[in-house]
């Protein structure tokens, strides 16, 4: 290949190909996933990370002031202008000695990434502007995605900022928070619901996109993943560029650990960090298929050849069992990671781990990150409560330097924060109670009062 980028089969042996310019994103050789590929030999790479500080000073310029963009000679697949930015990723890495002392972890050891100051107040802008540049590049109209909700809310946004293409969304039915699904309406997508779960939305989203030539934005879409490096680029920068022992990730459709493992790898492989960080990713108990695999059948990386059948196989007793995903953390509601093998190169190159944490623990560590001053959905804060147990196992000690990315915004699902702080009995059990939570340890609930002057001000005397 004599392209400076490119897309290439994930696994070496395989070593297919696919024109910068292809979007059915699976290799034409064994129909496996792709990764975006540079010629790095040939690209002007910088000497040091501290290079990309000096882009702050230059904050007029679209490009230099995206948080993702600026640090775009570290996926250089597209030409400054196509790029679409809508200024995302100005996101916040904050110390959190609140939580640190919830989890176990030392004052000073434990930050959160905050990426819910995005534009759609998820992550997913970060994979979305890459996407939705290269879909620009290839020159679609119509641009479609299943999802959970964020990725939709990520795609509409997107569309309606730039009216560049149309939004076609995938959802489940029942199964959306009405924060996502109000983005979804409110920035005019297209917005299809079937009869079905995330799994059967995704499985639908891409028999059709094949079908009528729409782009897809789903994370089997590797040019998402590479505008998601930059999450790990900013935390870098946020740590004065030095690397922390352990990122903490929720995992879902695995798209993020992906994209994650293969930033450090770059950087390491460019001589611009000299060791990777430690990568957890942390499931949701009722959508564990990456935790089953990996930490109980022993599922590997193996350089590429991972065990296929075993991973076949234990999809097949999913569907045969008809087990469905089902946690309150619906961002990860997930039972067919697609990333899965590249989730397991990942966590092979930087020594990962994989934990599951159940709905009440989710809601538990989402409630002390709260306390703490930051507002995350729950499927964020699975990252804090896998941490909190890989602390209690001894896996990551009390002093090591940790970062968790809080994935979603707070408004996100408002019904799940207003049910576990609910005084409410009803609410609680219709929301939390019946999906399996019995009960929860930091509910800060309303305080009840006749409307009396004397009766509001003894009350607020008592508890404040
Ligand atoms: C999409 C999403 C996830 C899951 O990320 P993957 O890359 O699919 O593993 C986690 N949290 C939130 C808030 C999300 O929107
Ligand atoms: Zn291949």
């Amino acid at each position: 290949m004599s392209e400076l980028a490119f897309q290439r089969c994930i696994d070496p042996k395989c070593g297919g190909t696919a024109d910068l310019s292809d979007t059915s994103f699976r290799c034409p050789k064994c129909g496996g996933l792709l990764d975006v590929a540079y010629d790095w030999n040939r690209l002007p790479v910088p000497k040091t990370l501290k290079h990309f500080e000096a882009k702050w000073s230059n904050r007029t310029d679209p490009l230099d002031f995206s948080g993702v963009w600026r640090f775009r000679e570290l996926f250089p697949f597209a030409p400054d202008d196509r790029i679409m930015t809508i200024g995302e990723g100005q996101t916040l890495c904050q110390r959190a000695d609140g939580v640190a002392g919830y989890v176990g972890l030392k004052p000073g050891s434990l930050y959160l990434q905050y990426e819910g100051m995005n534009p759609s107040g998820s992550f997913k802008d970060n994979g979305m502007t890459a996407a939705f540049t290269h879909a620009r590049t290839v020159g679609a109209r119509r641009a479609a995605c299943a999802s959970t909700g964020n990725t939709s809310a990520s795609l509409a946004i997107y569309c309606a900022a730039t009216g560049l293409m149309r939004a076609v969304i995938f959802i489940g039915s029942g199964k959306i928070s009405y924060g996502k699904l109000s983005q979804a309406l409110e920035h005019a997508a297209l917005t299809v619901q079937i009869a079905g779960d995330f799994d059967d939305a995704l499985r639908r989203v891409q028999e059709v996109s094949r079908q009528l030539g729409i782009y897809l934005v789903n994370s089997v879409n590797p040019f998402r993943l590479e505008g998601q490096k930059s999450i790990m680029f900013r935390i870098l920068e946020a740590l004065r560029w030095e690397v922390p022992d352990w990122i903490v990730v929720p995992g879902g459709n695995l798209g993020n650990v992906s994209s994650f493992g293969k930033a450090f790898a770059e950087l390491t492989d460019l001589g611009l960090i000299d060791r990777a960080p430690r990568l957890a990713v942390v499931n949701a108990a009722g959508a564990n298929t990456f935790h089953q695999l990996f930490e109980r059948h022993g599922l590997r990386w193996n350089a590429g050849q991972f065990d296929r059948p075993k991973y076949d196989a234990y999809l097949t007793a999913m569907d045969a069992g008809n087990l469905r995903a089902d946690t309150l953390a619906s961002a990860i509601e997930i039972n067919r990671p697609v990333n899965l093998p590249k989730a397991l190169r990942a966590l092979d190159r930087c020594g990962g781990v994989v934990r599951e944490v159940t709905d009440t623990e989710i809601l538990d560590a989402k409630a002390r990150v709260g306390a703490g001053g930051l507002g995350c959905e729950p499927a964020s804060a699975a990252s804090v409560a896998g941490l909190r147990r890989l602390v209690t196992e001894g896996v990551i000690a009390p002093s090591d330097r940790v970062v968790c990315v809080l994935t979603g915004h707070v408004l996100k699902d408002p019904d799940a924060t207003v049910a576990y702080h609910s005084s409410d009995p009803k609410t609680f059990e219709e929301k939390l109670g019946k999906r399996g939570v019995k009960r929860v340890a930091f509910a800060n609930r309303a305080v009840q009062v006749p409307n009396d002057l004397n009766e509001i001000i003894k009350a607020i005397e008592l508890y404040a």
